[in-house]
């Protein structure tokens, strides 16, 4: 079986149309991105972003920063009303603390989940809004039913976007989780012996078929950029042989793109009904 994101994706796509539609009568949502950084992968994400909110009528703005005013230009964004999401891109500018950046986000605004507040939601099993492409995963592994309570999920990848938000929603559905990293011993066994392996490494085709065990589900989140072709963690044509596993691209990327659209509207609901 061959995980398809895209599908999911036009799945909340549909929800999201149907709440902007009931919200038509209280406002837009809108959606925020503060950047430092003009780098060219900044800007290509920059301008999905930007589609995707044009694609739903969503409000886009981009602001720009370079240093200290980082934190000015948060707290106007903060009090406007009419700002429902704050996105920070990232790399902050040099010299500046990225978790201070990420504490001056307002949790309600927080759409992409990364401050200390939304983390600390999710640590305790009262999720707010969660980082996106964790969320992606689980979603993704609840539309095509695998069975979690009781599984062995094995990550590969241990950052605060992925990895340890994904450890936390897939513990709150029972399975038995192992995070691995750079430094983890015998990484095979601990691939091997997973039912649900997840690779958020950044490490183009790292994972062949010779690393699964017979009937693992294996979801790839990483995005690379080879010879200006997008490949993922997992090297799809061998694995796709033998195993059900999630495309790159057309897998995670797409369902986390949209969910951080239906997090803005979210977002905006909760400020319009209020
Ligand atoms: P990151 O912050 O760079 O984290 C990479 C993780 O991989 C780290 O925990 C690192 O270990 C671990 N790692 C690196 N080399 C390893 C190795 N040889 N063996 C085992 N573990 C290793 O990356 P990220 O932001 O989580 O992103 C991971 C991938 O997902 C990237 O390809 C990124 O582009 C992609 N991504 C996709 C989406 C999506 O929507 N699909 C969203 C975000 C990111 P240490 O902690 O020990 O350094």
């Amino acid at each position: 079986m061959i995980l398809d994101g895209i599908e999911i994706a036009e799945k909340i796509g549909n929800s999201i149309e149907n709440k902007i539609a009931d919200l038509k009568v209280f406002g837009i949502p809108s959606l925020a991105c503060v950047v430092s950084s003009s780098d060219k992968s900044t800007r290509v994400y920059l301008n999905s972003i930007k589609r995707n909110c044009e694609k739903f009528g969503i409000n886009y703005a981009e602001i720009p920063v370079n240093g200290e005013n980082i934190f000015s230009e948060i707290e106007k964004l903060n009090t406007d009303r009419n700002v429902h999401g704050i996105m920070i891109m990232h790399p902050v500018p040099k010299d500046i603390d990225e978790f201070k950046v990420l504490s001056a986000v307002s949790p309600e605004k927080d759409v992409e989940g990364r401050t200390p507040e939304n983390l600390g939601m999710l640590l305790m099993g009262k999720p707010y809004f969660t980082p996106c492409t964790a969320q992606a995963v689980l979603e993704m592994l609840k539309y095509y039913e695998i069975p979690l309570s009781g599984k062995e999920v094995t990550i590969v990848g241990r950052s605060t976007t992925v990895g340890k938000p994904l450890s936390l929603l897939l513990l709150s559905e029972d399975a038995t989780v192992t995070v691995c990293h750079s430094k983890t011993r015998n990484l095979v066994d601990k691939v091997k012996r997973a039912d649900v392996f997840i690779a958020a490494v950044g490490k183009p085709k790292m994972f062949d078929a010779t690393w699964f065990k017979d009937g693992e589900i294996v979801i790839d989140v990483g995005i690379n950029v080879v010879d200006g072709k997008i490949v993922g963690d997992v090297d799809f044509d061998s694995v796709s042989k033998k195993f059900s596993v999630s495309k790159v691209p057309g897998g995670v990327g797409n369902v986390t793109a949209a969910i951080l659209m239906r997090n803005v509207v979210n977002a905006a609901e909760m400020v319009c009904r209020r």
